[in-house]
């Protein structure tokens, strides 16, 4: 029995030792040491509380899986193996930068002018407000793969029944596509484009991906699409298949453009997107698609 006691008192004795001097030494360091042990926890979590469910769907992690062809993805293929996504990504941990609105940056202050309806214009350059949301948004009652869901279904009204429309005409024509991402919150693009950044680095991920308040999926205009033949894969190889190019042939019958077409990489800043349509209304997109121009060179002269 004494033994143990004395075995004890040593024991907390050389317990207090080694905790004082633990703490002494920890102290200062403490904070260099707290920021990387954020980025163990991966939890996507961090960034938007709200999010939650939405992490569920995979953007983020999809385009990993996704990639037949490097930065395709605007976005995230949604479609595919939503396991994966949020796992990846969240480490973000953003060092030095502000935590979510970091992703402004680029832009030089230009709000949207959303006055402009169904044309407001969303690009690298010009942003939507932080707490913009549509209120008109609706489900858009077309099929959606299976990771898609909630507000990642929905478009504003007049842009949901045209997708609708253009689905209903793709299914007479014979093709067979889905929807894999509609409108996207602020909130949401937070998590995207950080995980995509912690994933290839700032310079790459916008290649493909909006930074927050930059995404057209943010005004409830912009659907990604994609067929069968790809697996529902948001990839450029979307382009050459029988869907791809019926997109590219009739998508602005219904309102539609594909904004990101390959020739106007250089000036978009953003890799051809096949499947990422616009509605912008079957007038002018009927106009874009005669003036053989990007939208925000359209758009430009037709404000003047
Ligand atoms: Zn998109």
């Amino acid at each position: 029995m004494r033994h143990p006691s004395v075995w004890m008192v040593s024991s907390v004795l050389t317990f207090m030792l080694v905790g004082c001097t633990t703490n002494e030494q920890a102290e200062p360091k403490e904070p260099t040491t707290q920021t990387p042990s954020n980025e163990d926890q991966p939890v996507v979590q961090p960034n938007d509380s709200e999010s939650n469910p939405n992490m569920e769907e995979p953007d983020a992690s999809q385009e990993e899986p996704v990639t037949e062809e490097p930065a395709t993805t605007d976005e995230p293929v949604d479609e595919q193996p939503p396991t994966t996504l949020e796992p990846a990504p969240e480490p973000e941990p953003a060092p030095s930068e502000e935590p979510t609105d970091k992703a402004a940056p680029e832009a030089e202050g230009k709000i949207a002018n959303l006055d402009l309806g169904t044309l407001v214009l969303v690009n690298k350059q010009i942003a939507l407000p932080e707490n913009y949301k549509p209120s008109d948004l609706v489900p858009a009652q077309i099929d959606f793969v299976s990771t898609a869901s909630g507000e990642r279904k929905m478009m504003r009204a007049e842009a949901a029944r045209a997708i609708e429309a253009l689905m209903l005409g793709a299914k007479a024509d014979g093709m067979d596509l889905k929807g894999t991402s509609a409108f996207r919150s602020y909130a949401y693009q937070v998590q995207l484009f950080n995980a995509y950044v912690a994933r290839d680095g700032k310079e790459q991920a916008m290649k493909y991906s909006a930074q927050p308040g930059h995404s057209e999926h943010q005004s409830g205009l912009a659907i990604d699409v994609s067929s069968a033949s790809v697996n529902y894969q948001l990839t450029q190889s979307l382009g050459q298949t029988t869907e791809g190019k019926w997109l590219a042939d009739h998508a602005h019958e219904y309102g539609f453009i594909i904004r990101y077409p390959r020739q106007f990489e250089a000036e978009t800043g953003y890799m051809y997107e096949p499947w990422h349509l616009r509605y912008i209304g079957i007038e002018h997109a009927a106009k874009v698609r005669a003036a053989n121009e990007p939208l925000d060179r359209y758009l430009e002269e037709y404000m003047k």
